[in-house]
């Protein structure tokens, strides 16, 4: 490519471009800010500057169309392996026009009409093999006002759509946190102040600003109420302006990159906050509840204990239980109802998990349906799914009425040990949408390829007229074996034979050394290296009869399939809802067989602000060590436990299982302890270890700081608060007297339940003067000048750290151990002197003071 070439197409004047090249310019000219892909026949073509980049970025030939002026830049991917492409794009930030042909090419008259069909980006990508199974894809956008955020957010794969108040920065990471979106879409005049933008960066979120009247809320309100059709907002009980203006404005960069396939976002949610049991975006990371804090993965995550869900539906909605506790007793005990309902009954557990196991992904599924591509095999997806509805709805039938025959036998109704849990009845009323079902096996082959366009989709006696279509074609092939056979009689060539080429159509070939027996009626087409080529007057009509009986075939069975789409996505509400039912019943199995596998029990909730753990564990921990020592947590109302104990003996550990059963606990799910009796928490804080997020000029300590201030200003009377070591990243001095008074004030002032581990042995002197402090260590015992960590948690403090050993453990030298050693016992001695002195000093002030 010489240097001089123009290589943006938006400078050339449009007369100096082929027709083709201006239906690219065009669509360039509107969306200067998207890599064009054309459908040209087989392939995507991408010209000029666009070629250059996605020769580059895709590792993919460039070359150049057209001579002299209008030569072009030219790089092309083939049709069907646009979505690799597109997700290589997608994924290295480029956003992708996508434009279509509009009508065959066979049948255009000049050229071929061509429009946008739609724009990919990060958060709108809607190809299963770009998505994975078992997360959302969320797209949100954001405004600011005197109340704080607001988010607006979708997951167009899934067919999601809500809006929730989301409050300050703090708040606003928590959701970014549990959504984890990929694109955010924000007003020009949004304030981004450094913080904000660390956190858009953190989530490294692909941003979109648009002009500020598109988010104006007249505009926002018409949109939304002529794409859901209602006479008032009030129906999805949307009131509040910002709402209204940040749902608006996401729904219309969705309408503008989606053109029209968003049927399928059928309601918007307000979402709010009330009702959850909220977590930051601190404790989300270090309770590690769906990724582990060192790479990421799903290893050592709650998650990865939790999740056997067996449809990406069920794993979609679990991630969803776990990153939004309830915090409301009638909710929970509904799950928790449901859950010992399946947890009890093993042979319905394990019919309604093989259903299950066949269903597909029926969100994603009616997305696609709706967009329109939909593939037989999507349809055909379809089908098995909906096949399982009759096998779960008797399922559930026989087993209701075994328990309502024995509620009437034993009369043990009101003991709530024989009843059918409310929460599962939604599923065992599901109902079998049997039109659709038939509709879809009575089209579509059992064996239908996976392209539409080869066709083979359309089951015999669909459609009489695809069914005669296919008689002629089947005939004609017929007709053609027969014809070969007398050709062979008549030339007496044997090896004269019918063959087919798209370029040539149909031909009889003769070998080389047979030619001088070939008939007068025979017209030469084309010399191979073998022999010849004919056709006769008889082949070339039969040729025409096939060539369009198939041409007509391949037409009708698209036709056919794209009428069947549309009858489906006619019913996308109920298939939504559906999905959603099915989508809780596969989070309640599989919740019920980790609770009968690890040994959980239900805990009980109570009226009082209590937390009493009996013998609990670790979920994670648990199934990783050989022989977990199980721990009591007993915390009344306002109480502290300051917890010491050595390096390695498990305080950590103990801090986190707590905060992991009020996790599960109040998400509805059994608990890994031998009994747990809870009030309900507002919100769990944790304050652990060195934070990892630190933004540009900010310490390890600063960082802490930060955290802890959120944890003062934030938590309540009915909140868990976990601090693991605070202080450490300074002097002694100042780090022990930060933690004294930040003790103080919870204790004091806040009077939220608190789990404070610590090295600061000092600490345990708080408990001489707050009534609602208790010391507590984690035992170890001095065998023959081994260390031996017991794990256990027992009363009172204690001052024994054993750095010293966990450090000759980790393989310091010998010599520096011993040092260390040396070290320890004159320092130990020193401030004993010390303190001796001091107190010495201060009892003659008092007796010269006259004490
Ligand atoms: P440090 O003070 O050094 O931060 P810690 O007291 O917080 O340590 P943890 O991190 O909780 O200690 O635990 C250290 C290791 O001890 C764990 O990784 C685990 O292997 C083991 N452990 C902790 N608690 C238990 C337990 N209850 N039963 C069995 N093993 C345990």
């Amino acid at each position: 490519m010489s240097e001089s070439q123009p290589v943006s197409v938006l400078d050339l004047p449009s007369h100096a471009l082929t027709p083709g090249m201006r239906q690219y310019q065009e669509v360039k000219r509107q969306h200067p800010d998207c890599l064009v892909m054309l459908r040209m026949g087989d392939f995507y073509e991408m010209f000029y500057q666009d070629a250059i980049t996605a020769a580059k970025e895709l590792e993919i030939t460039l070359t150049s169309r057209g001579m002299g002026e209008k030569k072009a830049p030219l790089a092309g991917v083939p049709f069907h392996a646009l979505e690799t492409y597109l997700g290589k794009l997608v994924k290295k930030g480029y956003k992708v026009a996508i434009v279509e042909q509009l009508e065959d090419p066979k049948f255009a008259k000049g050229l071929v009409k061509r429009g946008l069909a739609r724009i990919v980006t990060p958060g709108t990508v809607m190809e299963s093999s770009l998505l994975e199974e078992k997360e959302n894809n969320y797209i949100v956008a954001l405004t600011s006002s005197m109340e704080g955020y607001t988010l607006a957010a979708s997951d167009i794969s899934t067919g999601e759509f809500f809006v929730t108040p989301a409050g300050s920065l703090h708040q606003l990471a928590t959701h970014l946190a549990q959504l984890q979106p990929r694109e955010c879409i924000l007003p020009a005049s949004l304030q981004i102040d450094e913080e904000l933008l660390h956190l858009l960066r953190k989530n490294e979120l692909f941003i979109q600003i648009r002009e500020d009247y598109f988010f104006q809320e007249e505009r926002a309100k018409n949109l939304l109420l002529q794409h859901f059709q209602i006479p008032s907002l009030e129906s999805f009980g949307i009131e509040e302006k910002q709402q209204i203006k940040t749902s608006g404005a996401l729904l219309q960069y969705l309408l503008e990159t989606q053109k029209n396939a968003l049927s399928h976002l059928r309601f918007l949610r307000v979402k709010s906050n009330h009702h959850h049991l909220l977590l930051d975006a601190v404790t989300l990371r270090n309770l590690e509840l769906l990724k582990n804090a060192k790479d990421g993965s799903l290893r050592g995550t709650l998650l990865s204990v939790l999740d056997k869900t067996l449809t990406p539906l069920g794993a979609r909605l679990l991630k969803k239980w776990i990153t939004e506790p309830l915090c409301d007793i009638p909710a929970i005990t509904q799950r928790l109802d449901a859950l010992q309902f399946l947890q009890q009954q093993l042979l319905l557990r394990e019919e309604l998990r093989d259903a299950l196991k066949e269903i597909a992904d029926i969100e994603r599924l009616l997305s696609r349906i709706n967009y329109g591509n939909a593939t037989p095999k999507d349809v055909l997806a379809l089908k098995y799914s909906l096949r399982q509805i009759p096998v779960l709805k008797s399922a559930f039938s026989r087993i209701k009425e075994k328990v309502l025959s024995e509620n009437s036998r034993e009369e043990k109704a009101s003991s709530g040990e024989h009843f059918f849990p409310l929460m599962l009845l939604p599923m065992a009323e599901m109902s079998f949408p049997a039109d659709i079902f038939q509709e879809i096996e009575s089209a579509v082959r059992d064996d239908a390829p996976l392209f539409l366009r080869e066709g083979g989709i359309i089951r015999k006696g669909y459609h009489s007229e695809l069914d005669a279509l296919l008689h002629i074609s089947i005939n004609s092939k017929k007709f053609l074996q027969e014809l070969e056979e007398k050709e062979r009689q008549k030339t007496g060539i044997s090896t004269l034979k019918i063959g087919y080429t798209s370029v040539f159509g149909y031909f009889i070939e003769v070998t080389k050394k047979n030619v001088h027996l070939v008939p007068s009626t025979y017209i030469r087409k084309q010399t191979t290296a073998n022999g010849e080529r004919y056709i006769t007057e008889e082949l070339k009509i039969e040729e025409e009869k096939i060539l369009t009986a198939q041409e007509k075939i391949l037409a009708l069975e698209y036709e056919l399939f794209q009428k069947l789409l549309k009858k489906i996505a006619l019913q996308t509400e109920e298939f939504q809802i559906m999905a959603q039912k099915i989508s809780v019943l596969d989070v309640l199995c599989s919740l019920a067989m980790v609770a009968s596998e690890q040994g959980y029990v239900r805990p009980e909730f109570v009226d009082a602000p209590v937390l009493q753990i009996a013998q609990g564990r670790h979920p994670v921990l648990e199934k990783m060590e050989s022989r977990f020592i199980a721990n009591d947590v007993f915390l009344a109302s306002g109480e502290m436990m300051i917890i010491t104990g050595p390096n390695m003996s498990g305080k950590s550990t103990i801090m986190r299982q707590t905060a992991l059963i009020v996790l599960l606990a109040q998400m509805g799910c059994f608990v890994p302890a031998e009994k747990a009796v809870l009030g309900l928490a507002d919100r769990i804080f944790t304050r652990i270890g060195a934070s990892d997020d630190l933004s540009a000029g900010q310490s390890t300590f600063m960082a802490e700081m930060q955290e802890t201030a959120s944890i003062l200003h934030n938590a309540t009377e009915r909140s868990l608060i976990i601090l693991d070591e605070i202080g450490r990243g300074t002097s002694t001095f100042d780090g022990v007297s930060l933690a004294w008074s930040v003790a103080e004030h919870i204790h004091t002032t806040i009077k939220a339940k608190t789990l404070f581990a610590t090295h600061y042995h000092v600490l345990n002197k708080l408990a001489e003067n707050l009534p609602r402090i208790k010391n507590y260590n984690v035992a170890a015992k001095e065998i023959e000048g081994e260390v031996v960590l017991l794990h256990k948690l027992v009363p009172g403090g204690t001052d024994q750290s054993f750095g010293i050993h966990v450090a000759k453990l980790a393989g310091l030298p010998k010599e520096v151990v011993e040092r260390a050693q040396e070290l320890q016992e004159a320092l130990v001695k020193d401030d004993e002197m010390v303190r001796r002195l001091k107190v010495k000093k201060l009892e003659e002030q008092k007796s010269l003071q006259g004490f």
